[in-house]
């Protein structure tokens, strides 16, 4: 947000992706202190306050999750689902993933483990499928994937209470690993062994290695320089994504600097 908002008052077009609940952390947090402006704020409300400003800014955040983002030369191109959308410069601030990944998940990606069911959900047409959901939003990928899916199996990785229809299929186990046999996939669980078509591994944010092809990271981090530059020409960083600490002024400071150098590059295209 904070990027946007700077790459908005140096006139670029901006295209903010995310969601309107702002962020899965944004929500979850109790109180901040630490933000200056806003003492002792909830998440909830400082994401409220965060809406308003990014409102007056005429900034609206397109709901849509980024499945990939490909440098295609002069520009990029941001595979959102079925659509693909255009940059010429891109700053990512995803946050940065928690958990580590599953056994069997990397060396499965792409061959029956998927990151993202709006994408492909359309290979699973007909056939099983199993979601392995990080946070209580991914139930509308489920959703979403029962429609299309003969069978869906949700794996929530999560306390809250799901809201699922009854033809999703709720195992609240603890998932182990992903391992492929004849064919299937089978989701193993503390308790037992689940065999499908399709795995989906639904978190909050993926390795930013595998958004952006080429990206150089440092573990769950990416690298960048006090510009917030990558190792990609015209693609930036800023927030928990780049390092510790991980906290909101640091965020937003990064966000803010994310922007004038992404707002340079595209100044420099010309
Ligand atoms: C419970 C809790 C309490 C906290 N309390 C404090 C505090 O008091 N003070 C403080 O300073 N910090 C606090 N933090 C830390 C703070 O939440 C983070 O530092 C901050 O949220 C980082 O912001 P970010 O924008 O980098 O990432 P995030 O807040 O994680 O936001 C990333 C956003 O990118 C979206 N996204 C990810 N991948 C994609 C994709 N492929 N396509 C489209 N969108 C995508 C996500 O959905 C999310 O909306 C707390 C965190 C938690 C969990």
């Amino acid at each position: 947000m904070s990027a946007a908002l700077t790459a908005a008052n140096r006139n670029k077009t901006v295209l903010l992706l995310g969601s309107r609940d702002m962020s899965e952390k944004i929500v979850k947090a109790h109180e901040i202190r630490n933000y200056p402006g806003l003492p002792a704020v909830k998440g909830t409300e400082m994401a409220e306050a965060f809406r308003n400003h990014l409102e007056k800014a005429g900034i609206t955040i397109t709901e849509g999750r980024v499945g990939a983002v490909y440098a295609m030369g002069d520009y990029f191109a941001l595979q959102i689902g079925e659509e693909m959308r255009e940059a010429k410069a891109v700053i990512l601030a995803t946050g940065v993933v928690n958990a580590n990944p599953l056994p069997g998940e990397k060396e499965l990606l792409g061959r029956g483990v998927s990151y993202c069911a709006t994408c492909d959900a359309p290979l699973y047409r007909g056939k099983s499928a199993a979601v392995i959901g990080y946070s209580p939003r991914e139930e509308a990928e489920a959703v979403f994937l029962s429609e299309v899916c003969s069978d869906v199996t949700y794996f929530p990785v999560y306390r809250e209470e799901t809201n699922l229809p009854e033809k999703v299929q709720v195992i609240r186990e603890k998932v182990t690993g992903i391992v492929q046999e004849g064919g299937k996939r089978i989701v193993r669980t503390e308790n037992g062994e689940y065999r499908t078509d399709g795995v989906f591994v639904l978190r909050e944010a993926v390795a930013p290695d595998n958004l952006v092809p080429g990206l150089e990271t440092e573990g769950a981090h990416v690298k960048v320089n006090r510009k917030m530059e990558t190792n990609l020409p015209g693609v930036f960083a800023a927030g928990d994504l780049t390092g510790l600490p991980y906290q909101y002024v640091k965020a937003a400071g990064e966000g803010n600097v994310a922007a004038i150098s992404a707002a340079q590059y595209l100044d420099q295209l010309r």
